[in-house]
């Protein structure tokens, strides 16, 4: 077989549910390498709780400098009660906040859609929410989460008083602007950018650099500025007129969870982040279900694995370039859905419950 496309993928199943997601991952890509004459060389590694019990911190160097070598890193999930005592610097979910760091991933992409097969699990109403795919790009490095000075400090009268910095410098709201014209580019050529230009000196350059590097790279690109406020009420009055969002790392933390809501259930929202090229021209990434460890359900071979399954996809249509192998999979989760196959999260009446494992396999079997 003529194996043309070598890529290196790192996978870190973590914690909970991590482990039982990612090994219906594993087993997608030992299919693609069967079966479409691609190689993807896989390791797995530890990472989190799991790799506190083993090594006492929550990611070795060794698995640091992996994540940097590889194509892509496929995560699973980090944390659970085991480890919620530990002081926060030593907690499991410190591994990811250090891989964030240092693969410097500036940007988070969410994509919000709704399966018409799954539109009763939204809380708003089918009319709405039906056919919905919004993309949403969010700042992940910079502003207020990280601004300085920050801290809590003693004032007069025995009171404190808690500060945080919100701030962004022209190339940093440039970078991340590029990575959302650039996605409405392959999609349908429309971004809203969020702020609060109102209120906030921070919201009038984050408008105003938008526009610059709109007029002066992106002319075809259809391009709004909303306050951030308004967008959080669009969502729910009328989502299907967004395309690609575009916010800053505190608005955008708010907006992408509301609209991960509309589409009904955890189990099935994927999550890219992505970093700067390299000098090789490769971008680092980590790609990783928005859900957590879930560990109520954990090793019961419950949870949903389409989240981690559809991180996959970005995964091969961000890093690897492969976007037909990526549509070819999104198809066949959607096909299992359109037979009815519904892991417990999602089951409603008339359909049929299956697990873990099944789920996998019966995506497998529409690749095929
Ligand atoms: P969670 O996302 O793990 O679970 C919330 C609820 O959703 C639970 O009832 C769970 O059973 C359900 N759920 C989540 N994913 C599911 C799936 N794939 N299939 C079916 N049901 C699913 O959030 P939580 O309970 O707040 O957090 C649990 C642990 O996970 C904590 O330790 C938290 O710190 C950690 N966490 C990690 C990440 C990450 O690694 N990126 C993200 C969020 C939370």
């Amino acid at each position: 077989m003529n194996k043309k496309n070598s890529r290196k993928i790192l996978l870190l199943p973590g914690d909970g549910i991590g482990p039982e997601v990612v090994r219906e991952v594993k087993k997608i890509l030992e299919w693609f390498n069967k079966n479409k004459s691609l190689d993807f060389s896989f390791e797995e590694e530890l990472i989190g709780g799991a790799s506190i019990d083993v090594n006492k911190i929550p990611i070795t160097d060794e698995v640091f400098y992996k994540s940097l070598e590889s194509d892509a890193v496929i995560l699973g999930a980090c944390g659970g009660p085991k480890w919620d005592n530990l002081e926060f610097s030593k907690k499991p979910e410190r591994a990811l906040l250090k891989l964030r760091k240092e693969l410097k991933l500036f940007a988070n992409l969410r994509p919000a859609i709704c399966f018409s097969q799954l539109v009763d699990s939204s809380t708003l109403k089918p009319e709405i929410v039906s056919g919905l795919d919004i993309m949403i790009v969010r700042e992940l490095t910079g502003g207020i989460y990280f601004g300085e000075p920050r801290g809590i400090e003693p004032i007069e009268n025995n009171q404190r008083r808690g500060i945080n910095t919100h701030s962004y410098t022209t190339s940093e709201i440039h970078r991340i602007a590029k990575v959302a014209f650039d996605l409405a580019k392959k999609r349908k050529n429309k971004v809203t950018s969020c702020e609060k230009s109102n209120v906030m000196e921070a919201g009038v350059l984050w408008r105003e650099e938008v526009q610059v590097l709109k007029d002066k790279e992106y002319k075809n690109v259809e391009l709004h500025h909303m306050l951030a406020d308004n967008c959080a009420m669009q969502l729910l009055r009328n989502p299907k007129q967004f395309d690609v969002i575009l916010a800053d790392n505190l608005f955008g933390d708010m907006l992408s969870d509301e609209a991960a809501m509309l589409t009904g259930s955890l189990g099935l929202l994927p999550s890219a982040s992505l970093g700067a090229k390299d000098k090789n021209g490769k971008i680092r990434s980590l790609y990783e279900p928005v859900h957590g460890s879930a560990p109520d359900i954990a090793g019961k071979n419950l949870a949903n694995p389409i989240a981690t399954i559809l991180s996959l996809s970005m995964a091969l249509r961000y890093s690897l370039n492969l976007d037909k192998e990526a549509d070819q999979l999104d198809a066949a989760v959607q096909k299992v859905l359109d037979e009815g196959l519904r892991t417990k999260d999602i089951i409603s009446k008339g359909k049929k419950e299956v697990t873990t494992t099944d789920m996998g396999d019966a995506i497998i079997s529409k690749l095929k």
